[in-house]
Formats: structure tokens, C-alpha cells, sequence
């Protein structure tokens, strides 16, 4: 570390931003106290419900995908920050809206919300090779008032932690023809509730958590709901009128859509489950040397550490994690990096490791907009991260419970969010199942 305490900006207000801002002042021997900027009027991101879609009352894009009766997917025994349990009151599972009060109360807990500046969008971030700074290197940060007159302003810091989140700018898949379809065509992003699809038949393609809840949200007021995908058949008993059929191939002239069975469907309703792009509208990844794809970023040390500018991190890239507390592992193991609790290799042997871990992924068969899907290694890797950064670990149970849930899931899907769970030891934990 330099002489001095180095100030760090971060870039958004949701769980990783407020994760990241929680652990920079609890190291306040290193670091002045952060700088968060957000650009909307309160923290909690992707948990503030936005009944809107499209814009928002003040002209920008509606960042939350949230829709109205989302609850959990999973248990809250697992879902919280280590350091920060849910509510005892609270069930496993629970309404989305209990989510965002449990972040106010992260933010007034560990007094964040004095360090936030609403409504202040992030514009541009540039590095500036200075004497100064954490190895001879400072970030200009230029921001855009959007309350006011929008007037920018530009300050200087350290070290740059992006938490911008990334469910918010839909991923639309390359079928051919789609422009020929001639009913309703939306993505997940815009989806909000079920009635205004009553009495019309909807196609869904893409069988993740969030085809999987709209389906059946859908099917319990309209039929028939058709979960197209790619996957193997689902293991579990579906609502009455929820169908599964093979993956959208194409959309010909005449607006049918071709599945991968050769089968023509023509709904009035066709809602994209096809997850989100990573969009990072203030990075120049040209200057700064990044590969950005819409759905990898490449090199980044540890899925999170810009290689040649390590002072520069990008939070919750990772797909298929459980994000609270894998945003408390990596917001640490940057900040370990920052203050000097670990040194990291040198800058080729970084790059090594991206290029080898990635080239052992393709080499197995995983298409390149899955290697940062992560799932059961996600422990291994929130481990690692604590052992380099020295910080302790989460706890044994954490990797089981999430397993179990996740298996309970794809079996016993209508019910599985009725089950209570209750963590018994560092290692043990019970569930009480209350199906029917
Ligand atoms: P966000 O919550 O998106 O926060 C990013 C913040 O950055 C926002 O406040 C945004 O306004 C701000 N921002 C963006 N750009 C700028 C800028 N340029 N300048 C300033 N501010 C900016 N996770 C679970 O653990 N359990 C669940 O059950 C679950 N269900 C989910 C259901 C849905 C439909 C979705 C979309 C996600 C779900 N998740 C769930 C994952 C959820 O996204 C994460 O839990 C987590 O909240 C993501 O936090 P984040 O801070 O990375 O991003």
C-alpha cells in the first residue's frame, strides 16, 4: 500500500454496492470512508419494485426486473450477508419487499447511507497514470447530477469498486426472424404480474428462475403456458396447463414460431427468459484494455480484479451464485488486495490463470457465455477468496443447505418455497417441509 489511507468510489447503492461500502469502513485504518453513487433515490437496486416499464417518471431506463409477487429463491439462511442474518420472524422464503427492508436495514446498521449520493449518476470512469495514487495510479470519476441540472463533476480516487449490477439490460437472443412475429413479444425484464395476460396463450423461452416463476404465475390465469427450452426434460410436477416444449429455432414469415422439433406454435404471447447483458456504459474498454461481451469480461483476475489495474474491481459477474454472500467475499478480497493483506501475483501470471482456467472451461464443452457460471464451485471460490484475503470463511452448512434447496427446487418446484429451514451448528441443518 502507499503511505496514505486511499479512497475508493463505488458505483451503485444495491446489495453489492452497500456489501462493498460496509467493508471499506470497517477497515478505516486503510481507507477513507467511500464514496457510493447512485443514481436513483434509494438504495436496495434491483429490490426496489418499479411498477413502471420502459422508462421511469424521470426518463431513465427502469433498472429493477423485479415483478410484483416475487418471493425468494432461495432460503433466507443462506441468502443473507454471513455478517448480517435476515429477521427470525421472517419464513426461508419470502416477498421481495422483505428483501429491500432487510438491505435499508443493512444500510442503517452499518451507517452507509451518510456515504451515499443519490441521484448521482456514474458517467465516466478513466484511469490517469499519476506519481500519486495506489501503484502510481488514479481513477477519474465523472458524474452526472440527475436530479438538478445535470451538471458533471469529476473527483479523483484510488481505487474503483463497480457494483452497477446486472440484471437490468435484457439479453435478446439471435433467432432468426424474430422481427416476424406478430403478437406480443416482451422480455422477463418488463414482466410484472399476470392479469393483463388472461385469456391469451404465451410462449416462454428459457427455463431459468425466471421462466420458471412466470410460467407459472401465468398458468395459474391463463392457458395454455408453454416453457420452451433447451434443457433436459424438468423433473418436477408442473401447474395444470403449464407445458414444456423444445427450444424457438426460428420465426417464419408468416409469424409461427419454429421449435427445435420442427413443431409451428403461434401465441398471442412471446416473453423472453433469456437472462441480461453486462453493460458498463461509463467504462472505456479500449483505454482500459477490457474485453467486454455481453455476458463475459475478460481478463479479471478472480472473475473480479482488472488485471493490469487491479485497483479497478467489477462485483457479481459470476452467474449461478447466491450474490449476498459471495459480494461479501469478493468486496473483501479486493479491499485485502488494496490494503496489502494479500499481494497478488504478477501481472502475467494473472493473465496466465484467466487464459488456462477459461481455455479448461471451453475444453469441457461450456459455450462462452457460461463461463462465469459458477454454481457448485461457488464455494470452493468464496473459500479461496477468504483464504488469500484473510478473512474467515462461510461457514460449512451454507454450500449444503443451498444445495439441498436447489435440488428441492428442480423436484418439488410448486412447492418448494413452503419448506422452513433452520441452521442447527456451523454444519448442520434441519427442514421442516410444509407441501400440502
Ligand atoms: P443491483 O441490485 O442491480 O444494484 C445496482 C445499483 O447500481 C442500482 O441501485 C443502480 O441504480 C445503480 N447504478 C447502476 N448504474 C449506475 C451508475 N452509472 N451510476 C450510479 N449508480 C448506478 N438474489 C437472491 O439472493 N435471491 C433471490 O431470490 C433473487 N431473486 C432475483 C429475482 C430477479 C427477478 C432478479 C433480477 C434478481 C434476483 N436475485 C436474487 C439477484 C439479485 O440481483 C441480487 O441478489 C442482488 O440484489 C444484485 O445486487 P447488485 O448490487 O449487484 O445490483
Amino acid at each position: 500500500m502507499g503511505s496514505g489511507k486511499l479512497r475508493v468510489v463505488v458505483i451503485g447503492a444495491g446489495a453489492a454496492g452497500l456489501c462493498a461500502a460496509r467493508h471499506i469502513l470497517a477497515r478505516g485504518g486503510s481507507f477513507y470512508p467511500p464514496t457510493v453513487f447512485e443514481q436513483s433515490e434509494q438504495v436496495g437496486g434491483t429490490w426496489v419494485y418499479e411498477e413502471r416499464v420502459g422508462k421511469d417518471q424521470r426518463g431513465r431506463t427502469v433498472h429493477s426486473s423485479m415483478y410484483r409477487d416475487l418471493r425468494t429463491n432461495i432460503p433466507k439462511e443462506v441468502m443473507a450477508f454471513p455478517d448480517f442474518p435476515f429477521e427470525k420472524r421472517l419464513p426461508s422464503f419470502m416477498h421481495h419487499s422483505e428483501v429491500r427492508r432487510y438491505l435499508e436495514q443493512y444500510c442503517q446498521h452499518y451507517r452507509l447511507r451518510e456515504h451515499i449520493q443519490f441521484g448521482t449518476s456514474v458517467e465516466s470512469v478513466k484511469l490517469v497514470v499519476t506519481k500519486k495514487g495506489w501503484r502510481g495510479l488514479e481513477w477519474d470519476v465523472t458524474t452526472s447530477d440527475m436530479i438538478g441540472k445535470k451538471e458533471t463533476t469529476t473527483e479523483q480516487f484510488d481505487a474503483v469498486m463497480v457494483c452497477n449490477g446486472h440484471f437490468s439490460d435484457p439479453y435478446i437472443p439471435p433467432i432468426p426472424g424474430l422481427e416476424n412475429f406478430k403478437g406480443t413479444l416482451m422480455h422477463s425484464h418488463d414482466y410484472r404480474c399476470p392479469e393483463p395476460f388472461a385469456g391469451q396463450s404465451v410462449l416462454l423461452l428459457g427455463a431459468g428462475l425466471s421462466g420458471l416463476d412466470i410460467a407459472q404465475e401465468l398458468s395459474a390465469v391463463t392457458r395454455p403456458v408453454t416453457l420452451s427450452h433447451s434443457q433436459p426434460p424438468l423433473r418436477s410436477p408442473l401447474p395444470r396447463g403449464m407445458l414444456e416444449a423444445p427450444g424457438v429455432q426460428r420465426v417464419l414469415g408468416d409469424g409461427a414460431l419454429e421449435l427445435g422439433d420442427g413443431s409451428l406454435v403461434r401465441p398471442d404471447v412471446f416473453i423472453l427468459c433469456t437472462g441480461y447483458n453486462f453493460t458498463f456504459p461509463f467504462l472505456e474498454p479500449g483505454e482500459l484494455g477490457l474485453q467486454l461481451g455481453s455476458h463475459t469480461v475478460s481478463p479479471l483476475y478472480k472473475h473480479l480484479l482488472h488485471t493490469a489495474f487491479p485497483s479497478l474491481s467489477i462485483m457479481g459477474l459470476c452467474r449461478d451464485t447466491v450474490p449476498f454472500p459471495h459480494f461479501h467475499c469478493q468486496t473483501q478480497f479486493a479491499l485485502s488486495v488494496l490494503d496489502g493483506s494479500f499481494t497478488l501475483p504478477l501481472r502475467e501470471e494473472m493473465d496466465r490463470e484467466v487464459d488456462t482456467e477459461t481455455q479448461r472451461l471451453l475444453d469441457s464443452s461450456v459455450p462462452l457465455r457460461h463461463v462465469l457460471r459458477l454454481d457448485v464451485e461457488q464455494w470452493d471460490y468464496n473459500n479461496q477468496l477468504a483464504a488469500l484475503g484473510n478473512f474467515p470463511a462461510l461457514p460449512p452448512y451454507w454450500r449444503s443447505l443451498y444445495q439441498a434447496n436447489k435440488e428441492f427446487r428442480a423436484t418439488d418446484l410448486l412447492n418448494y418455497r413452503r419448506y422452513n429451514y433452520q441452521v442447527l451448528s456451523d454444519t448442520d441443518w434441519s427442514v421442516e417441509r410444509h407441501p400440502h
